[in-house]
């Protein structure tokens, strides 16, 4: 309990960007330059983003949630 209150208490300011997780991932069957197919839900809020296509699989991992991050909602 303890060490999860310094470790709230060293956050800084500005909130920290929350990115949605990969609750399922798929193949759409077709040949395109996006291979990765992913569905993505917010761990924090629950949004579900549903589904989105990417090229690599490290943009798939780094987006953020529209709601809970304020960099995202402002582009
Ligand atoms: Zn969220």
């Amino acid at each position: 309990m303890a060490r999860q209150f310094a470790l709230f208490g060293s956050l800084p300011r500005r909130p920290r960007r929350v990115l949605l997780r990969v609750v399922d991932a798929g193949d759409h069957g077709c040949v395109t330059s996006f291979r990765y197919f992913v569905h993505l839900v917010c761990p924090r809020c629950g949004h579900d983003a549903e589904w989105w296509e990417f090229s690599t699989k490290r943009e798939s991992l780094t987006q953020p949630c529209p709601k809970c991050s304020p960099e995202a909602r402002d582009a």
